[in-house]
């Protein structure tokens, strides 16, 4: 395939992936699919085990975690993990447990804020709800199963108002997220004429249920409760006169998700025969609120997997730790021409430049020298040309799961992303080329780092 070929190839697969991922939930499930459908086994953290030498497993927390790997037929008791880390949340809206909202004969849906936002990039957009519902399904004794749900139509809006009645807007529009972020769903006209039927939800209001009802075929009594998100009806695209750009809802950071899985996918091609290490990916929810919950990245779920297949396979834990290598992959803020001032001078990522490495003296980052040589020894085995960041020393600075899994842990760590425009708007901005790259980067990640860390006397 042509060099540009190969990269639309790759953009849309990312495209695909994230289209079809409108909830940390949907991201895990569309995960599922691909690992099962190239082999690897689901595991439940509740059973026993029998992890094997070439086996490829994965193991799920709250349908929206997950962490999957494929253990090398090589691998001996102290080898290492060669591990990429990501997270399947982003910024949205969460609806309330108690949603319903009523003024001047508009029907509203009460939500909280979901992380650090541009939640201005919400108003006047098709928006609608994804998420998991919990059914309990009485044709059988007891049975509460968790279904998908991903309203395809644009059932809500949050409205700006009018310029006219706040004629100040475009020098200085604030928002108070209580009050001015609710999204509409129906008047009450409507709804009094069209949804007498079906009486009147509790909770939530009823047009709300019926269209969750209708949508899983199941009964409002049946309906229990459930995590839900608003998001954008408008798909990801490629866009650019050039086609070199992606505007895509989330890429922060499902641009990582996709590119860790199917990098894990592809580096199996070699059927793990000469590999020493284990080979995974941990794709964590609730990193965009601080990672402190049983599915992110400051819980145990890390530790306990590595535990537990250590000891299936007669591997001291901590020597393997101290053999292991963690890229965290979530995305970095490009260059961006409106605002070059904001970046430091020297240190300005640019589409097509490739991944970015990122370094925080302050350890926001968990790149050292070590692990950025690391990875610039895979980079250049592989002609993936890498960038570096650090922000301005009077900016504020991002962090990701880097710094808490390697405190966490104690193991090698180097935090890199796709550089990207307008990160936590509503619509991101990234270029097609840096799907490639990571795909290409990732890919000789798995199957080189157990060579290349043996030439680190380090
Ligand atoms: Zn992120």
């Amino acid at each position: 395939m042509q060099k540009q070929d190969k990269v639309l190839a790759s953009a849309k697969a990312l495209i695909d992936f994230i289209n079809a991922s409108p909830s940390p939930y949907h991201v895990i499930q569309n995960c599922r699919e691909k690992l099962l459908s190239v082999g690897f086994s689901e595991i439940f953290e509740k059973d026993k085990w029998k992890i094997n030498k070439g086996g490829k497993y994965f193991v799920t927390r709250n349908q929206s975690s997950v962490i999957a790997f494929a253990v090398g037929k090589q691998f001996n008791g102290g080898n290492g993990f060669s591990i990429i880390g990501a997270h399947t949340d982003s910024p949205c809206f969460v609806v309330k447990p108690n949603s319903k909202k009523e003024e001047s004969g508009y029907l509203s849906v009460g939500v909280q804020c979901y992380g650090g936002g541009i939640w201005s990039t919400w108003f006047d957009r098709d928006l609608t709800l994804a998420g998991r519902v919990l059914v309990k399904d009485s044709g059988k004794a007891a049975s509460i199963n968790h279904q998908l749900v991903h309203i395809k139509k644009p059932i809500l809006r949050i409205p700006h108002l009018c310029i006219h009645l706040q004629r100040e807007m475009n020098e200085n529009f604030s928002i108070n997220k209580e009050v001015h972020l609710l999204p509409i769903i129906a008047t009450k006209a409507f709804d009094d004429q069209l949804n007498k039927s079906v009486g009147v939800g509790v909770k939530h209001h009823s047009v709300l249920v019926n269209l969750l009802c209708n949508e899983l075929q199941c009964q409002q009594e049946n309906l229990l409760d459930f995590d839900l998100c608003l998001t954008d009806t408008q798909p990801a695209t490629v866009g650019g006169a050039y086609d070199e750009f992606i505007f895509a809802p989330r890429l922060d950071n499902l641009f990582n998700c996709y590119s860790s899985l199917q990098a894990l996918i592809d580096s199996i091609e070699d059927d793990l025969q000469e590999e020493t290490n284990i080979r995974m990916i941990a794709l964590y929810d609730n990193e965009e609120v601080g990672s402190e919950s049983a599915q992110g990245a400051c819980s145990m779920l890390t530790e306990n997997i590595m535990r537990r297949v250590c000891i299936d396979l007669n591997s001291s834990f901590e020597q393997s730790v101290a053999n292991s290598f963690l890229i965290s992959a979530d995305q970095a803020h490009a260059v961006h021409p409106n605002y070059a001032d904001k970046h430091e001078k020297n240190h300005r990522p640019a589409f097509h430049g490739g991944p970015v490495v990122k370094f925080n003296a302050n350890q926001r980052y968990a790149t050292t020298a070590v692990t950025a040589s690391l990875l610039r020894v895979i980079a250049n085995s592989c002609n993936v040309p890498l960038q570096d960041v650090v922000v301005r020393n009077d900016s504020t600075c991002g962090t990701t799961i880097g710094p808490i899994i390697s405190a966490r842990i104690g193991i090698r760590t180097i935090d890199i992303g796709g550089p990207q425009l307008a990160m936590h708007s509503i619509r991101e901005t990234c270029c097609t080329s840096s799907v490639d790259q990571c795909l290409v980067l990732f890919k000789e990640f798995f199957q080189k780092f157990p060579i290349i860390d043996k030439s680190f006397n380090i």
